[in-house]
């Protein structure tokens, strides 16, 4: 059932989890496992959860000796390859403690918008959380370079919401809360619930000033919590370090509610089982 506020994000049957590179790489490798409880007890309830991870180029810096992350494309790629392996290691290390597989799902914006890919990539995730694996999304940057261009696994893991009908998405960054304003300048005022609905363009405005000040991510966190709230499913944006009481469903963070009256999700053709599958692609289907 659709999270209408953030306390229902307890009892709810499915979330996703975004978190992005600076929380979980480098200095914040540590954060790795803070993130691995709190899903691991929200698991233990019964809860469904996808997390949608970046940190494959941040992590992979210290390996390839780069000195600082790469400038040009290819290198940028071919850390992603190299540390996409190594953070997936970490998480599994981490996962170990709870019995907890993880599955990777690498993924882009345009596959989700292929019917094909997209139908595809619904029932391998379905059958992850049938079997009680945390599948791990990650753009794959082999194929796909919006985040790393504009740092935006924000909009994946809205995608990634609709795809399989999550009843809510946590947004992790560095702040514990938007703001109206940068924090540091007087005035500025927590953004405590967003209704659906509301004039964003306070918002957008508040946006842009953040990200000028280097607090970054605050445009690609409305944006996507936009693109999820039309769809019916609520978004709560606040600091990686709460991410347990975000999934406890505790008064924390800015909560976007939800579209009350969400239009039908596009038509994506029904979800074969995976004998049908194989008994199409045998027949060319
Ligand atoms: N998907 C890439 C990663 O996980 C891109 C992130 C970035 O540009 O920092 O590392």
């Amino acid at each position: 059932m659709t999270a209408i506020d953030r306390s229902a994000i307890h009892g709810s049957r499915r979330v996703v989890v975004k978190v992005g590179s600076s929380s979980i790489s480098g200095d914040a490798a540590h954060r790795i496992d803070t993130i691995v409880e709190a899903i691991a007890r929200a698991h233990e309830r019964g809860t469904e959860i996808v997390l949608v991870s970046s940190g494959a180029i941040a992590t992979a810096i210290p390996f390839l000796d780069l000195g600082g992350r790469p400038n040009d494309l290819a290198t940028q790629q071919a850390a992603a390859a190299v540390g996409q392996n190594v953070l997936m290691w970490r998480y599994q290390t981490s996962l170990d403690r709870f019995r907890i597989l993880a599955g990777q799902v690498l993924l882009t914006a345009g596959d989700l918008e292929n019917t094909t890919h997209r139908s595809n990539a619904r029932r391998a995730m379905e059958r992850l959380l049938g079997l009680r694996i945390l599948p791990i999304v990650n753009e794959n940057d082999t194929v796909a370079t919006h985040e790393i261009r504009f740092g935006d696994n924000d909009r994946l893991a809205a995608l990634v919401a609709q795809l399989i009908g999550a009843d809510a998405l946590v947004l992790l960054s560095d702040i514990d809360t938007l703001y109206t304003k940068p924090p540091s300048e007087p005035g500025a005022e927590p953004i405590r619930h967003v209704a659906y609905g509301d004039d964003l363009g306070g918002f957008e405005f508040g946006s842009v000033v953040v990200n000028s000040v280097g607090t970054g991510g605050a445009a690609t966190k409305v944006s996507a919590a936009r693109l999820a709230t039309a769809a019916g499913i609520g978004v709560l944006v606040t600091s990686a370090d709460l991410v347990d009481a975000a999934l406890s469903g505790d008064d924390i963070g800015t909560w976007f509610a939800p579209n009350p009256e969400p239009a039908a999700a596009p038509v994506t053709g029904p979800v074969r089982t995976v004998g049908e599958a194989v008994a199409a692609d045998r027949l060319g289907a």
